[in-house]
């Protein structure tokens, strides 16, 4: 079994390549006319920003979603040129100089905004989010009524797109979805007529050829999350997740192991404790739920998940031993499987990747089991 690196125990390996084949997958089924963002927000789901958007950029894609200003500005440092940042927090209150300083683009959410950014920066492009049911940012119902009765509201504007949202794509025919495109599209084509499109996020995409437009937004598929969960996951997996066992003992019938001694031997039991914790994003809440792996056998978590470490059932690998590494996330159960073990999504899990595991990117040229530091 592959040991554990001296000084840092846990290692996260995130291959490039698996980014690279999953936008592919969308830029071949969707062809020439529809083009593939790249969503990027939260430091690229935890993977990193400047690995993954760089990944992104040689696949091709040219515009580029963040979440807040800050991270515009960050990838603008990467991309001197002509690729388009949008931020999908709109315009803040405040930047519209920094905004065209480093030349982002806002994703206008309000009319308040439009007006804001007409007279600021007349001619630099922007995007109009049009709110379809999420009622959490874009134009509202007063708002897209408005635009409807007097469509001059956004004459002036560089409006390089208009989109919308999803609720709830990752739902096979949840009715909501077909609402929304209808409301989007109907918004979109009498107020904004002859402007590029998009609606779709990656489970969108998924969904129906028409609701493809003008560009997809796939985040979470390209960083080889499910878009479909009811099927096989139709992705490329991206990262492997392994940590070093510490130390392995017997615990005697009657013993309790772990804070608040949750978990009690009803026999005697080979326990491993393992240098894993809520501090590296293994939730607290994986506390007698969690599962992880050794060579493929499953080690169950006992007890409580505490900062830095967690106690596992290691009674079916009877050689364990300190420095032999378990899998969190790799051959034995991908992000969605070991997300559902603590109730929560596969995206909490990837933008919760802890900042002490030894980072590796797997990238052009280089095979996984070769895959050199970056
Ligand atoms: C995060 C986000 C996406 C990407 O969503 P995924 O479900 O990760 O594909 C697309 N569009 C908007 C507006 C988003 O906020």
């Amino acid at each position: 079994m592959m040991m554990s690196d001296p000084l840092t125990g846990g290692r996260l390996t995130i291959d490039l390549n698996a980014i690279s084949a999953n936008i592919r997958h969308f830029q071949d089924v969707l062809g020439p006319h529809c083009a593939v963002a790249g969503v990027v927000k939260a430091d690229a789901y935890g993977l990193g920003l400047v690995p993954v958007a760089q990944t992104l950029r040689a696949c091709g894609v040219k515009t580029f979603f963040v979440a807040t200003p800050d991270e515009g500005v960050t990838l603008r440092g990467l991309f001197p040129g002509a690729e388009n940042i949008a931020v999908l927090g709109g315009l803040y209150p405040g930047a519209a100089q920094d905004y065209r300083a480093h030349r982002l683009t806002p994703v206008l959410n309000d009319l308040g905004q439009v007006s804001a950014w007409r007279s600021f920066a007349a001619g630099a492009p922007c995007i109009l989010h049009i709110d379809s049911g999420m009622n959490r940012l874009g134009l509202d119902a007063a708002d897209r009524a408005a635009i409807l009765d007097d469509p001059t509201r956004l004459t002036g504007l560089n409006l390089h797109l208009v989109m919308s949202h999803f609720a709830c794509a990752d739902e096979a025919d949840h009715p909501m979805t077909a609402r929304q495109f209808t409301l989007f599209d109907d918004v979109a084509r009498r107020a904004c007529p002859g402007v590029p499109r998009s609606i779709a996020n990656s489970s969108g995409a998924m969904r129906l050829q028409s609701y493809h437009l003008d560009m997809v937004r796939p985040g979470m598929a390209a960083y080889g999350l499910n878009p479909t969960p009811e099927t096989a996951n139709p992705m490329a997996p991206v990262i492997r997740l392994q940590v070093p066992v510490l130390q392995v003992r017997t615990v005697p019938a009657g013993d309790s192991v772990g804070y608040s001694a949750t978990w009690r031997a009803e026999a005697p039991t080979r326990v491993a404790t393992v240098a894993l914790g809520y501090a590296d994003g293994f939730l607290r809440s994986f506390s007698g739920r969690g599962v992880l792996y050794a060579n493929g056998v499953a080690c169950p978590v006992l007890g409580r998940v505490s900062m830095d470490l967690v106690t596992v059932d290691a009674g079916a690998v009877p050689g364990l031993k300190p420095g032999d590494m378990l899998d969190v996330v790799g051959p034995g159960q991908g992000v969605d499987d070991l997300a559902a073990q603590a109730g929560t999504i596969g995206y909490e899990i990837l933008t919760s990747l802890g900042a002490r595991y030894r980072r590796t990117y797997v990238h052009p040229g280089i095979q996984a089991g070769l895959a050199s530091e970056k």
